[in-house]
């Protein structure tokens, strides 16, 4: 079930303030409207009536997907303190016994964009770990690191295309976004040698940061077993 709110926003063009239906929570395995409205970002579109101007608006709004026991917060370049607000509610008074216990068996992440949202999705959908999936995509960058010597990489991200084949994307400031292709080997092998270090460096409270920096520390951490997997790779 969807609840949604209604709030008054003041287009970033002209100021003009009109209101703006959002959602403070969305079941995704509900609604396959819903998938793709977040996917092609509609969901998040805002049109000004008076300069016609669209912006996208990542509103904090809390995902569930009871298929996936997957539970995302979405909240746009969150702080610290934020984070914490949400964990200190999840473990505290403001849950019943019963919350709790659904909230127990479900994996519970937080982003602070609405891509980092739909990366999340997708993986979920192609039935994969979104921490395997990170360390993957660190390791991939690692082996690729010489070439991009004079790029800013802004961000790489997980996609695939309608026939199913997987790769990722990695978006530069400088120039038109890469594609490396990833397989189920590849996926399978870090699995496979990283999925102890993977659960012992998951937070077992609270809304986990699963991105490009835990990734990196867990590489960090395991130093001589990452480079003995790049050259898998
Ligand atoms: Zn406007």
């Amino acid at each position: 079930m969807a609840v949604k709110r209604k709030e008054t926003i003041e287009c970033p063009y002209c100021d003009h303030k009109q209101e703006f239906e959002s959602y403070e929570n969305i079941e995704l395995s509900q609604d396959k409207d819903i998938r793709t409205k977040i996917l092609n970002e509609e969901l998040f579109s805002f049109t000004c009536e008076e300069c016609g101007k669209k912006a996208i608006i990542a509103f904090p709004c809390l995902f569930s997907d009871m298929d996936k026991k997957m539970l995302i917060w979405l909240i746009g370049d969150y702080t610290e303190d934020q984070k914490a607000a949400l964990d200190d509610d999840l473990a505290g008074s403001a849950l019943s016994d019963a919350e709790k216990k659904f909230a127990d068996n479900y994996q519970k992440r937080i982003v602070g964009s609405i891509n980092e949202l739909k990366e999340k999705i997708l993986i979920a959908e192609d039935d994969l770990d979104d921490r395997v999936v990170e360390v993957l995509k660190m390791l991939c960058i690692n082996e690729v690191i010489d070439q991009l010597m004079h790029l800013t990489l802004q961000e790489v991200r997980y996609n695939k295309t309608d026939s199913g084949q997987k790769f990722l994307v990695l978006v530069f400031a400088e120039k038109e976004p890469s594609m490396i292709e990833i397989t189920m080997d590849m996926y399978n092998t870090v699995k496979d040698m990283f999925m102890d270090d993977i659960i012992e460096a998951t937070p077992k409270e609270g809304f986990a940061e699963i991105n490009a920096f835990w990734a990196k520390a867990l590489i960090e951490a395991n130093a001589e077993k990452s480079e003995e997997a790049e050259k898998l790779n």
